[in-house]
C-alpha cells in the first residue's frame, strides 16, 4: 500500500515539453471509448491505423495479385510443356520453359515487393501505436495505475505491440494471397477436369475439421500464455523494484517459488498452444499426400481412357499442393493473427481508458501564485468507499507552514493528492489565491507546486539532470545554486564527474540523505510558490540531518508549505499544526495550544512523536 501511495509523487513537475500533440488517429483521445471486447471490433480499430497507409496497402494487393496469378501461371506451363514434350512431342516444350522461368522469376520479384511494402506499413503502424500508448499512459489518472502492475503494462507496450506488428508483416499478405490462390486454383481445376477436381476435393471437410478443432484450441491457449506473460513480466518487475523489501525480509525463497508456479503456467500454456498449433503442417501435409495419391491413381486411369493428357496429371498434381498449401497457411496465420489480435485487444484496452479529465472548459491558469491556500469544507471518498477526507477546514496565508499530523490511514497523503487534482473532493472545494481548484489547469496548478518526497525520484541520468528536472532551462549555474542552498554542492564536488556523475534510475550510489539533498536542489530551483514536504521516517547520520534540516528551511522560507510531519522539531516549527483522524480534523492550532489542549496530539507527543 505504501508503495501505491507514493507512486504519484513520481510526477513531479510535469514536463511541459512532454505536453501531448493531439494524437492522430480514433484510438484514445479524450473521451471513453467502448472497449474491445470482440475480434471485429479490435481489427476494425486496427483498420482506422491502417487506412492511413491506402496507397501502399493497395500497392501490395496489386502485387498479391501479380504473384496469385505467376504461381497459378507455373504450373500451367509445366503441364504444358510436358504434354508437347511426351504427346505432341515437337519442340513447343523449349517456349513453355522459358516462359516458366521468366514466371517464376517475375512471382519472387512481386513476392519481395510486397513482404517489403508491408513490412514498411507494419513497422509505421506499430511505431504510432507505441507513441499513442506510452503518452496514452502518462496521461491517464493516478487511480489506474494503482489498480495495476507495471509490469503488466510494460508488457503491453513491448510484447503485445510486437505480436500485433509480426502479424501484421505475414498474416495481412498470407490471407490475401491464400484466398486469391484458392479462387484461381480451384476455377482452373475445375476448367481442366471438374470430375478430378471433385475427387481432389474429397479431403476438405477432414482438413476444416482438423483446422476447427486445432484453432480452437490454440485460440484460447495462445490467449492464456499471453496473460501468463504479462502476469510474470509483472511479478518480475514488482519483485526486482522491491529488492530491498524482499531481502530485508528474506523472503527471497517465497519470491523464487511463486516466480516458478508462474512460469510453470506459461510452460503449460505454451507447450499446448506450440504443439497443437505445430499439428497443423503436419495434419495438411497427411492430407496432402492422400489428395496426391487420389489424383495420381485415378488419373492415370482417366488418362488411360484418353479422358486427359499426362500434362494435366501434372497440373493437377501441383495445383492440389497449390491448394492445400493456402489452407495450411491460412491455418497457420489464423493462429498468429489470433495471438495479435489478443495482443491488440489489450494494447486498444488501455487505450480506451479514459483519460485523466481533461481540464474543464472555463479552467484558467495561474500566473503567479501567492500561496493563499483554502480547505472549505472538504469532503473526499475513493471510488466504493466510505468518505476518507471528512469535512476538512483549514486557511493557509501565503508562506505559512502546516504540519499534517495523525497516525497512518488518517488521511494526510490523500489530503495532498487533493491539493494536486490527483482527485477532486466530493463536496467542498480547495482554493488557492481564492480561485477553486477545480477553476485550475491541472499541469498549470501542478507547476506551482513541488515535492519533496521520503523517497525521491531520480532517473537515470547525471545529476545536474536530475536537479535540473524542477526547472528543464535552468542554466549551468542555476543548478549549482540550487545545489549550494540544498547544501548538496560539497558532496557533489567530492563525487567523481561531480555534476556530471551518472546516477542510477533506483539512486543506488548515493546515500538516501543525498538523494534528500537533491530534492530539495530540484524544488528549490523550481521556486514554486507551494510546497509539499513528506518527512522521512528513517534515521538518517546526524551530520546529514542537519544538513536537510537548514535545506529545509531555505527552502520553506517564503512559501506555503505542507509538511506530513514525522519529527517533533518540525511540528513545532509549522505556524498551524492540523491533527486528523479517520479523516477529520480532530485538533488544530500551534504546537503550544494543543499541548495545553492535552487531547490527541498531547498525548501523540508523549507517546509515538520523536524530537530529532
Ligand atoms: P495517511 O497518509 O495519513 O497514512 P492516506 O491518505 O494514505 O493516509 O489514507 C487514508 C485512507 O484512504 C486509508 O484508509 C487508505 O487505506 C485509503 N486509501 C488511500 N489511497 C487509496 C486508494 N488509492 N484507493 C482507495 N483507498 C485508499
Amino acid at each position: 500500500m505504501l508503495r501505491q501511495l507514493k507512486e504519484p509523487f513520481q510526477y513531479q513537475r510535469p514536463d511541459k515539453a512532454a505536453e501531448a500533440p493531439a494524437s492522430e488517429q480514433a484510438a484514445g483521445k479524450g473521451k471513453k471509448k467502448p472497449r474491445a471486447q470482440n475480434a471485429s471490433q479490435t481489427l476494425r480499430q486496427m483498420w482506422s491505423y491502417l487506412i492511413g497507409y491506402k496507397g501502399k496497402l493497395f500497392a501490395v494487393m496489386v502485387m498479391i495479385l501479380l504473384s496469385s496469378g505467376f504461381s497459378l501461371l507455373g504450373p500451367y506451363l509445366a503441364g504444358t510443356a510436358v504434354d508437347h514434350f511426351l504427346v505432341n512431342r515437337d519442340s513447343g516444350f523449349v517456349v513453355f520453359l522459358i516462359g516458366m522461368a521468366v514466371v517464376y522469376a517475375l512471382h519472387s520479384i512481386t513476392m519481395w515487393l510486397q513482404s517489403i511494402w508491408m513490412i514498411t506499413i507494419s513497422q509505421k503502424t506499430v511505431y504510432r501505436m507505441r507513441v499513442q500508448l506510452f503518452e496514452h499512459l502518462h496521461r491517464l489518472p493516478i487511480p489506474y495505475f494503482s489498480k495495476r502492475q507495471h509490469g503488466e503494462l510494460m508488457s503491453r507496450v513491448t510484447n503485445d505491440i510486437e505480436n500485433v506488428s509480426s502479424s501484421l508483416n505475414s498474416s495481412v499478405i498470407q490471407v490475401f494471397s491464400s484466398v486469391l490462390l484458392l479462387i484461381g486454383t480451384v476455377s482452373v481445376m475445375l476448367s481442366l477436369s471438374p470430375l478430378l477436381t471433385l475427387l481432389t476435393f474429397l479431403v476438405i471437410p477432414l482438413m476444416l475439421l482438423g483446422m476447427k478443432w486445432i484453432t480452437k484450441q490454440t485460440g484460447r491457449l495462445f490467449k492464456a500464455q499471453q496473460r501468463n506473460l504479462g502476469d510474470l513480466n509483472g511479478y518480475i518487475e514488482e519483485t526486482l523494484s522491491g529488492q530491498r523489501i524482499v531481502k530485508a525480509f528474506s523472503q527471497e525463497e517465497t519470491v523464487i517459488t511463486a516466480f516458478k508456479e508462474r512460469n510453470e503456467r506459461i510452460l503449460v500454456s505454451g507447450f499446448w498452444a506450440q504443439t497443437i498449433s505445430g499439428f497443423i503442417p503436419k495434419l495438411m501435409n497427411a492430407l496432402n499426400n492422400l489428395s496426391f495419391a487420389i489424383i495420381a491413381g485415378i488419373g492415370a486411369v482417366f488418362v488411360l481412357n484418353d479422358a486427359i493428357t499426362v500434362g494435366v496429371i501434372v497440373i493437377f498434381a501441383e495445383y492440389s499442393r497449390q491448394f492445400t498449401r493456402p489452407l495450411n497457411d491460412l491455418a497457420n496465420q489464423w493462429n498468429t493473427m489470433l495471438s495479435a489480435i489478443a495482443g491488440a485487444e489489450r494494447v486498444f484496452d488501455v487505450l480506451s481508458e479514459e483519460e485523466e479529465r481533461t481540464d474543464e472548459a472555463n479552467a484558467s491558469e495561474l500566473n503567479e501564485v501567492k500561496g493563499h491556500v483554502v480547505f472549505d469544507h472538504v469532503t473526499f471518498a475513493y471510488e466504493g468507499r466510505s468518505a476518507t477526507i471528512k469535512d476538512v477546514s483549514f486557511n493557509l496565508a501565503p508562506g505559512e507552514t502546516v504540519a499534517l499530523v495523525g497516525p497512518t490511514g488518517a488521511g494526510k497523503t490523500t489530503l495532498i493528492q487533493l491539493l494536486c487534482r490527483f482527485y477532486d473532493p466530493s463536496s467542498g472545494s480547495i482554493r488557492i489565491d481564492g480561485q477553486d481548484t477545480k477553476e485550475i489547469k491541472r499541469e498549470n496548478l501542478r507547476s506551482h507546486m513541488a515535492f519533496v518526497l521520503q523517497d525521491p525520484f531520480l532517473f537515470e541520468g547525471t545529476i545536474s539532470d536530475n536537479i535540473r528536472y524542477g526547472k528543464l532551462d535552468a542554466t549551468d549555474a542555476e543548478v549549482e545554486q540550487a545545489a549550494r542552498l540544498a547544501n548538496a554542492h560539497s558532496f557533489i564536488v567530492r563525487m567523481k564527474n561531480g555534476y556530471h556523475a551518472i546516477l542510477k534510475s533506483d539512486g543506488s550510489g548515493i546515500s538516501q540523505g543525498q538523494k534528500q539533498l537533491l530534492a530539495i536542489a530540484r524544488a528549490i530551483l523550481a521556486n514554486p510558490s507551494i510546497l509539499v514536504l513528506d518527512e522521512a521516517t528513517s534515521s538518517i547520520d546526524t551530520v546529514t540531518e542537519i544538513k536537510i534540516q537548514e535545506a529545509l528551511q531555505r527552502l520553506m522560507q517564503g512559501r506555503t508549505s505542507f509538511v506530513i510531519a514525522h519529527r517533533l522539531n518540525t511540528i513545532q516549527q509549522a505556524d498551524q499544526i492540523v491533527v486528523l483522524r479517520d479523516g477529520a480534523i480532530i485538533e488544530k492550532g500551534s504546537h503550544a495550544e494543543l499541548l495545553q489542549q492535552k487531547g490527541f496530539y498531547s498525548s501523540l507527543v508523549g507517546g509515538h512523536l520523536q524530537s530529532s
